[in-house]
């Protein structure tokens, strides 16, 4: 039996045989051919280009429609790679001069592309190497691979088992899924990538690089995957089947369990309400919203309205969206936050969304900075929000706060924005609650200075980890200092919710943090009332609120903030999640 501690991205268990694909980049045979020969093979390199072709539009229409949206758009992408001429014409001309066979002139002209890509500061046109690189993969295996074998080597067969492959790509998901595999085990990959999202969200059990796990592991043989705690178990003593098999059940009962809580109040033992919303993307998302019973929409990040899409939604468009949010959870706060686009958030439309090419993009022209920058993006926006607040309890929020100044030029904005639509006779709430995102140190810092101008805060720890860490939240290789309970980040929580709270209004959290069960008891203790998180994890935190003394807890949490080393600090949060 082996037992390995690795990345888990997508929760659950998976006990199953293991299903090795071995896809790694296949080699690449090099040869001259005869002039009589030449014609044949480019007509041999354009079936497989069309073949890959037909591939990516079968997987496109296959998409399940609770895949996230920018699943069908990646597939989009490498159709379009498909179609570049650097990929299905260059290679032509190669085969042609260098009376080469049509991998190895696919595979230069890959390198050649490569390398430029390598050159890349941008991240995130850096990221787009990857993408050619599997729509390359996927026309070489076209030609490698005879057409008696299974391409894609992904059957029915698969049911129950787990696949264990060098690095899977969204497309292969969608694959993988209708196949019901019962979970992924990859040598490459990390906890933000596509791939990664798509697991969750189609909620498949997974775990990302083990590195040499289609070496280590045979077709066949059993395997345990945790994917909430990273626990990848190769030939497993019956005795530890016996009991993984009981924690599956466990976590049914769990499910089960939580779906009582569901109508009950979310309140502490001593009697203190905490107010629980779900964090959204899309209009859609609504429905998983109001069935875990969500008090409201804490953060509706609107910015995907605007991404995957050659042009830009305007005001009626935009509307139209907030409106049908509103509409379905009636009676219930919907927080619509303004644009958040820039750093890895990009959209297609020309010279919008900060896409030039800046050093240090989540350092830049993003969030509220594009949105003074650019108000002809910006107004619209909040003509649409405010016309919204004639609909139902609708809250705006801003994103990445960072100097006073900024918040003052949003306020006179929206000032002026309703005095526009007093002019034109449209509707909308005058009292609409305005609130800042505390996402940047300087703001957590100076929250006393921010907090009398404003309706309310909500802590967004993604980025406020981020920016006081100085780890890029998309780099893997630093990913291994993102750490929530780092003193820096718990005094900068705990200075927002003071200062909130002496001036009078209410601090939620709309980041990762606020729906992860370790710290759960730890934000209750530091004094925050409102969570906002993914719907799937709403009901797991109620359960600890109800059993949660919020008395006990302010008292573990001051010890928390006082802990003089890590030991310590994490001795403290695992004995207030052992109560
Ligand atoms: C955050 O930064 O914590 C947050 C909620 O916003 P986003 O993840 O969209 O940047
Ligand atoms: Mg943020």
């Amino acid at each position: 039996m082996l037992v390995l501690h690795v990345t888990g991205v997508s929760s659950g268990i998976a006990i199953g045989k293991a299903y090795v694909l071995h896809r790694e980049r296949p080699e690449v045979p090099e040869y001259a051919l005869p002039e009589n020969l030449i014609e044949g093979e480019i007509r041999r390199f354009t079936a497989a280009i069309d073949s890959a072709r037909s591939q990516l539009e079968s997987i496109r229409d296959h998409i399940p429609k609770s895949a996230p949206p920018e699943i069908s758009s990646i597939i989009d992408t490498h159709l379009l790679i498909l179609h570049d001429k650097m990929i299905c014409e260059a290679p032509v001309d190669t085969i042609r001069k260098k009376r080469c066979n049509a991998e190895w002139a696919l595979k230069t002209q890959s390198d050649e592309l490569s390398a430029v890509f390598e050159q890349m500061d941008d991240p995130y046109l850096r990221s787009k190497k990857t993408d050619v690189g599997q729509v390359v993969d996927r026309i070489l295996r076209n030609l490698l691979v005879s057409n008696d074998e299974e391409h894609e080597q992904i059957t029915d067969a698969l049911d129950g088992q787990i696949v264990v492959a060098n690095d899977l790509t969204p497309a292969d998901i969608v694959l993988l899924k209708h196949t019901r595999i019962a979970a992924f085990v990859t040598n490459l990959g990390g906890p933000i990538s596509h791939t990664a999202i798509l697991a969750r969200s189609l909620e498949i059990p997974a775990i990302v690089a083990v590195h040499n796990a289609t070496r280590a592991i045979r077709s066949g043989e059993q395997l345990i995957v945790d994917g909430k705690l990273g626990v990848l178990i190769v030939l497993p003593e019956p005795g530890v089947v016996a009991e993984y098999q009981h924690r599956q059940k466990r976590i049914v009962q769990l499910k089960r369990e939580l779906e009582t809580i569901k109508a009950s109040r979310s309140e502490t033992r001593d009697g203190c309400a905490i107010k629980l919303y779900a964090n959204i993307e899309l209009p859609d998302d609504i429905k998983a919203a109001n069935k875990v019973a969500a008090e409201g929409i804490g953060l509706y990040r609107t910015e995907f309205l605007f991404m995957n899409r050659p042009d830009l939604p305007d005001e009626e468009e935009q509307y139209r969206a907030y409106a049908k949010v509103v509409k379905a959870i009636p009676g219930k706060p919907v927080t619509i936050r303004t644009l958040d686009l820039g750093a890895d958030k990009r959209i297609d439309s020309n010279s919008r969304g900060g896409e030039t090419i800046t050093v240090n993009p989540a350092l830049g022209l993003r969030a509220v900075r594009l949105c003074l920058h650019d108000t002809s993006l910006f107004r619209p926006q909040l003509r649409a929000i405010l016309r919204t607040s004639a609909l139902g309890q609708v809250r705006i929020m801003i994103p990445m706060l960072s100097s006073l100044g900024e918040m003052f030029r949003v306020l006179d904005l929206i000032e002026e924005t309703k005095a526009e639509l007093t002019r034109q006779g449209q509707p909308f709430d005058p009292e609409t609650q305005i609130g800042g995102m505390i996402e940047v140190p300087a703001a957590a810092v100076s929250a006393d200075l921010f907090a009398p101008h404003l309706d309310f805060f909500s802590i967004g720890t993604n980025d406020l980890i981020q920016y006081t860490l100085a780890i890029d939240r998309v780099d893997e290789a630093v990913n291994y200092l993102y750490d929530p309970l780092h003193p820096s980040v718990l005094r900068l929580i705990s200075m927002t919710i003071r200062a909130g709270k002496s001036a009078g209004i209410p601090v939620a959290m709309c980041g990762e943090m606020a729906g992860d069960v370790r710290y759960t008891r730890l934000l209750l203790g530091l004094g925050l009332d409102e969570f906002s998180m993914h719907p799937s994890a709403l009901l797991e935190i109620k359960r600890i609120v109800r059993e949660s003394d919020l008395t006990e807890l302010g008292r573990f949490a001051e010890d928390v903030l006082n802990a003089r080393h890590t030991g310590e600090l994490h001795a403290l949060v695992d004995k207030m999640n052992e109560r």
